[in-house]
């Protein structure tokens, strides 16, 4: 295959503890989607920011590499390199900074700082991005972005105009996800374990209660409460009570949780009256989450759900790659003196 000038763009991802490269091309097919996890987090329970910065600093060219060969490319055919500027943790997010700049000063081509949350939205990009479509959402569209470290409702307007019509107010999604998992012994990351268990649960057995938050924001950190108190008072009386009923628990909680998220997002089509929406984020690998809104998509003719792949749902730098090609293509650039950050800004 030849591929013609101007249409390659590599991404780097280190915002947390997977160092992720990906090369994407201009036709918006992902060529290579590298991802090293880094194991040493699981022993201390979550994740050691230095630990994670020094690891990056080690896999890092390696993935580089991996990525380039797999897409079958020399490093000479990159147009521009992007990477992730932030949110994330600071000492990762400086690591994969330093390389990509030295990267675009090495080879002379554009540096393009990417927002690792608008990343995930636009993941929906990447070609066959979708399980149940053959093409991308027409704009406006909603997205939920629901991760590890953010909860909002977004609406995307084009793909760098991004309103926040709700976000949590205490802790998201995944991070609720997480700790209720910990307190049934699960390690981090809690979600897909929580889900594993839940599989042949009853998930009507245990109630509890959803919050009361206005408008179009969230609030976790009650059911996370509730869920504690609950399993406090049980094993008083039985010890052996979360053991003996962890199917039916784990598959109440996300059940709940999964019907918190559907309606809210019923609340902003009706809000807004735009009836496509998209998920995006690591919870958006949840299937049960993804079960209740396709039910839902097949009641009301007009609502089109975009779900991602689940390796472009976690983390992943196949989003970093097609945002830095979406930015490519309007001439977005960065200078060599960009900051990383480590608090989400704006869009
Ligand atoms: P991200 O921050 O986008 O990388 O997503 C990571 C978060 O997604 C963590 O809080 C995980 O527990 C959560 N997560 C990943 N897979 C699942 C799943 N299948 N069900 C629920 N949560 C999940
Ligand atoms: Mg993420």
């Amino acid at each position: 295959m030849v591929y013609k000038k101007k249409s390659i763009v590599i991404g780097i991802e280190t915002s947390c503890d997977d160092t992720a490269v990906s090369v994407v091309n201009r036709n918006r097919n992902v060529l290579s989607n590298i991802i090293i996890h880094q194991k040493i987090h699981k022993k201390y329970g979550g994740v050691v920011p230095e630990l994670a910065a020094r690891l990056h600093e080690k896999y890092l060219v390696k993935a580089v590499n991996m990525a380039i060969s797999s897409a079958k490319i020399n490093k000479n055919q990159i147009d521009a390199v992007s990477f992730t500027l932030g949110p994330g943790l600071i000492g990762p997010l400086l690591v994969g900074a330093s390389f990509a700049k030295s990267f675009s000063m090495g080879l002379k081509i554009p540096l393009i700082g990417v927002n690792h949350v608008q990343a995930h939205i636009l993941s929906q990009f990447i070609k066959k991005g979708n399980l149940n479509k053959s093409y991308y959402p027409i704009f406006p569209f909603l997205c939920l972005m629901i991760s590890g470290g953010h909860t909002q409702i977004v609406k995307v307007n084009d793909f760098f105009k991004m309103e926040i019509l709700g976000s949590t107010l205490d802790d998201s999604v995944g991070d609720a996800f997480d700790k209720i998992a910990r307190m049934f012994g699960f390690s981090y990351p809690g979600g897909p374990k929580l889900e594993y268990f839940s599989k042949n649960g009853n998930s009507k057995k245990f109630i509890f209660s959803k919050p009361l938050v206005k408008g179009l924001d969230f609030s976790f950190s009650g059911l996370k409460s509730h869920v504690m108190q609950f399993i406090k008072k049980k094993s008083k009386k039985n010890p052996y009570f979360v053991q003996n009923n962890l199917s039916d628990l784990c598959a109440s909680i996300q059940r709940i949780i999964a019907e918190i998220l559907l309606e809210k997002v019923k609340k902003a089509i009706a809000d807004t009256g735009i009836f496509r929406v998209s998920l995006a984020g690591g919870v958006s690998a949840n299937n049960e989450i993804i079960r209740h809104f396709l039910v839902l998509e097949k009641k009301n003719k007009k609502w089109e759900i975009f779900i991602p792949k689940k390796k472009y749902a976690t983390d992943n730098a196949a989003m970093i790659a097609i945002t830095g090609l979406l930015k490519y293509e309007k001439n977005i650039f960065d200078p060599i003196n960009v900051c990383s950050y480590s608090k989400f800004q704006t869009f």
